[in-house]
């Protein structure tokens, strides 16, 4: 495997169900974010997880005295709305999500020296533990996405990474990212959009976009309100600037499409798109209102969209269809 920092990917979830058994999760921890093997999932989303665990007391001591963490075993109770939940999506994977868990396993419950790690902030954390259980090579993600991306910022500008296909160009340019991702990502950012001319263009659970604060904006639709000649009048899900001072939000918003061809209609669909019916993408995005998690590039206006209408943000990504 390479270090095609899309090869290797944080899925944000919203839900227990996207979870499953022998996942890399990350979520938020009040230091540092924790890395971890999903070993088993119990009702109520809580889950059982095995993990390198240290404090940040120990991480401080162990970057002078060399400590070995330990691999726990511990149930977590989780909060989809606060933590920041992620799925580490791999292309490839070397061992089945069985597997990795036995290998996760193997650390615990080993002849009593295996429980021990050595743990080292930079080149043997909890994040490596988890890339070790699944794919038998440790690295983090966050270490190689952060020194290829910045390379890529002094490269190219800031103008350079904000569009999401010339981003994607770029990334592969510059050999930050291998054929594979870079054709799959072509196929996700490069949709066909169509200029709304009508109002039968405008449809609830469809995906539009339309420029908000002078940059490209998407939006989920929920429900109309009225039709008119020149414009529809709808209800929509999206990513809103709530002010400089405030966190952007997702909220259910008044939107006024008209047919004047500055709104498009992005054309997610079968054979190339694998989507959700109408009312599960309706229920997706309402299940979102209200959340504050918003990170340009990565959980952005269009990731929200596309999280809505496809399944799988890419469907490419090991078995999750
Ligand atoms: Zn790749």
């Amino acid at each position: 495997m390479s270090g095609c920092i899309e090869c290797v990917k944080a899925i944000p979830v919203f839900s227990a169900c996207e979870i499953q058994e022998g996942d890399h999760i990350v979520f938020a921890g009040t230091v540092y974010d924790h890395h971890a093997i999903v070993e088993s999932k119990l009702p109520d989303k809580r889950f059982e997880i095995i993990e390198a665990s240290n404090t940040f007391f120990g991480v401080v001591t162990g970057v002078f005295f060399g400590k070995k963490a330990i691999i726990g075993k511990s149930t977590r109770l989780f909060n989809f709305a606060t933590q920041n939940i992620r799925v580490i999506a791999y292309r490839v994977r070397p061992f089945t999500r069985k597997e990795t868990v036995q290998r996760a396993r193997n650390f615990v419950e080993g002849d009593g020296t295996s429980g021990k790690y050595d743990y080292d902030l930079l080149d043997n954390n909890c994040e490596h533990f988890a890339t070790y259980c699944v794919t038998g090579r440790k690295f983090s993600i966050q270490v190689t996405k952060f020194r290829l991306t910045s390379s890529l910022f002094w490269k190219s500008g800031f103008i350079g990474i904000s569009d999401e296909s010339i981003r994607n160009e770029k990334q592969h340019e510059h050999g930050i990212i291998c054929k594979q991702c870079f054709e799959i990502n072509k196929l996700l950012f490069d949709v066909n959009f169509m200029p709304i001319k009508k109002a039968a263009d405008v449809q609830r659970g469809n995906i539009i976009r339309y420029s908000y604060w002078n940059l490209w904006h998407d939006a989920v639709i929920l429900d109309i309100k009225d039709v008119n000649e020149s414009h529809v009048t709808c209800y929509i899900a999206h990513y809103a600037f709530c002010g400089i001072l405030s966190h952007r939000t997702i909220i259910r918003d008044e939107l006024r499409v008209y047919f004047d061809g500055s709104f498009k209609l992005l054309e997610y669909g079968p054979p190339d798109y694998n989507v959700y019916d109408i009312e599960n993408v309706i229920e997706r995005a309402s299940g979102r209102l209200g959340e504050q998690q918003f990170m340009l590039f990565s959980n952005d206006s269009s990731h929200f969209s596309r999280w809505c209408k496809l399944k799988r943000e890419k469907a490419t990504y090991d078995d999750r269809l």
